[in-house]
Parts: structure tokens; sequence; C-alpha cells
């Protein structure tokens, strides 16, 4: 059976699925307005998508 060589450190014990938790994935900022909104999708605060005002709010 296969045995640790090492004793795993507290730092990297810690680091365990640690690194890929940090921000929200698939938010982009709005390039008319700046808020965050999915890509591919209508801005929800502004209602422009690709520089076009598609939403009438
Ligand atoms: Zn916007």
């Amino acid at each position: 059976m296969a045995v640790p060589k090492r004793r795993t450190s507290k730092k990297v014990k810690r680091q365990r699925r640690t690194h890929f938790k940090l921000h929200v994935p698939g938010m982009v900022e709005c390039s008319n307005c700046g808020e965050l909104s999915r890509p591919h999708r209508v801005c929800k605060a502004c209602g422009h998508y690709n520089g076009k005002e598609v939403v009438n709010s």
C-alpha cells in the first residue's frame, strides 16, 4: 500500500480546494455602465448588449 513520504504541512493542508473559490465565476462588467452582469446576456442595470440599447426601460 502507498504510504505518504512526508507529512502534509499546515499550509498545504489549508490551501486544499481554496484556489477556485475566490470569485464568482461567469460575471463580466457591462461595457456601457460597468455593472456586473452575465456574459452573452442583456445588462440588467441599463438594458444594453453589445454596445447597443436593446431593452427600453
Ligand atoms: Zn449596463
